[in-house]
């Protein structure tokens, strides 16, 4: 089987997410294609996509004009396995509000049963790298980059955190959270080296390669 792979390519960190699935699935010794996924109709030939970090607000308004928004939140919601970055984590959520404007009324997928703050950490010059532990990545902590990050406060159902991150203000924060078929960073794995969210994401999310 050959594993098609999508990355959402509307706006946000497009060549890195295509070249962090490139070095996750070639690790996993897997035939792939990776699509750049622009067009409704191509959504119906993905196996996973992936949501790039960027500007939520731009990836939100983009994909309902070209009615990709709609058809993605159903796939999502029948299972199509999704991992969202930054922004991407900020599309998949139900709730988001931003750390200085509050209400944003921005076009969301809203897959996900979690309460996203958009740059909860600040703005640009706030952005900062830490070796963050993930434990289903293993004992290794993971170097997290977050660059105008947002996080979660709450998550509901069955939403799974699984990495926290202390914040002065708001206490332990998600930085990241599964839920079932979908997962949300709100670092960028897509920035570093180490492929392991990608792997996780690969084979534990989507089922999609047996370790
Ligand atoms: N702050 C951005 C947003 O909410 C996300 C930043 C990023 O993806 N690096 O859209």
């Amino acid at each position: 089987m050959v594993i098609v792979a999508g990355v959402l390519a509307l706006q946000g960190d497009i060549e890195e997410h295509v070249q962090a699935l490139d070095r996750a699935l070639r690790e996993l010794g897997v035939d792939y294609r990776i699509v750049l996924v622009k067009k409704v109709d191509q959504l119906s030939k993905i196996d996973l996509i992936t949501i790039p970090g960027g500007e939520s607000t731009t990836i939100g308004f983009v994909s309902r004009r070209t009615g990709i928004l709609d058809k993605l939140k159903e796939r999502i919601e029948n299972g199509l396995p999704t991992l969202g970055t930054c922004a991407g984590m900020v599309m998949m959520a139900k709730e988001v509000r931003d750390a200085v404007v509050g209400e944003t009324s921005q076009p969301l997928l809203g897959v996900m049963d979690i309460s996203v703050i958009r740059n909860v950490f600040g703005r640009q010059r706030e952005s900062f790298e830490v070796d963050l532990k993930i434990p289903v990545l293993g004992n290794q902590p993971f170097r997290a980059v977050f660059i105008r990050a947002p996080a979660a406060v709450r998550c509901w159902n069955d939403a799974q955190p699984l990495a926290t991150l202390r914040h002065e203000r708001y206490g332990d924060l998600i930085v990241m959270v599964r839920q079932r078929n979908m997962l949300a960073c709100a670092f960028h794995p897509e920035l570093v080296l180490d492929t392991r969210v990608h792997r996780y994401f690969i084979c534990e999310v989507a089922g999609l390669v047996q370790r």
